[in-house]
């Protein structure tokens, strides 16, 4: 299947509903090994996306994309701005000028927006952040294009295991950002940036499924 502008924003604000439910338990987990402001970061950021796309063209993914980045980067205090900030301007580049949007597209998409998060944060899988939920995501959409399943059980995947990723960073000790400061006393607890990666990615799928429905 293929989605156009106005899904696009329609998921946005769909991801921005789920930040907003999610803003205390994100902020919870960051309490624990960091500074208990992941959740309201994401959460200003969203809200001011959600504003920004009311007088966005709907048109132009690319450029909707664009624009949740640089809204991003400019309202989210914290390392998760510019980072979230730059993996959809990233994705953005690779569909710049396209009304719609496939799986394909997707995994472009995604993959940029992986590269985008290594070059910005210089971190790397196992560190413990975001990139634990991302990569393994990549790789699954990956994966499961190779074996042509229909677009759906591939988002399903790839939010399966994302969560994955999200319960392996209780395994092991924080490397990258404030909770690297917390060195082996970060291992037991989850890391909020790879959750909320991985929320992100589970209202994907459940949008997708529901167009798919419809
Ligand atoms: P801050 O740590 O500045 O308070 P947030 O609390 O909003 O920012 O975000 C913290 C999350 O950002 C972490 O849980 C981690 O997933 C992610 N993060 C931090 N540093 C990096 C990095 N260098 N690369 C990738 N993700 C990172
Ligand atoms: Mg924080």
């Amino acid at each position: 299947m293929s989605v156009n502008g106005k899904q696009v924003k329609e998921i946005i604000n769909a991801i921005a509903v789920v930040i907003g439910e999610n803003k205390d338990y994100l902020t919870k987990l960051d309490a624990a090994i960091g500074d208990g402001d992941h959740g309201l970061n994401l959460d200003r950021g969203f809200e001011a996306v959600r504003k920004k796309l009311k007088n966005e063209g709907e048109s132009d993914i690319g450029n909707i994309l664009k624009d949740v980045g640089m809204t991003l980067v400019s309202n989210v205090g914290g390392a998760s701005g510019p980072l979230y900030g730059t993996a959809f301007m990233k994705a953005a580049v690779t569909v710049k000028g396209k009304n719609t949007v496939d799986i394909n597209d997707f995994f472009k998409m995604l993959q940029e927006a992986l590269a985008g998060i290594k070059m910005r944060g210089k971190a790397e899988l196992g560190d413990k952040t975001m990139i634990d939920s991302i990569e393994p995501a990549v790789n699954s959409l990956k994966n499961s294009l190779d074996k042509r399943l229909n677009d759906v059980e591939v988002l399903k995947n790839v939010r399966d295991e994302a969560l994955k990723g999200v319960n392996n960073t209780k395994n092991i000790s924080a490397r990258k950002g404030r909770a690297s400061y917390l060195g082996e006393r970060s291992i037991g607890h989850q890391d909020p940036g790879a959750t909320s990666s991985y929320l992100i990615l589970n209202v994907i799928y459940e949008e997708i499924k529901k167009l798919t429905a419809d």
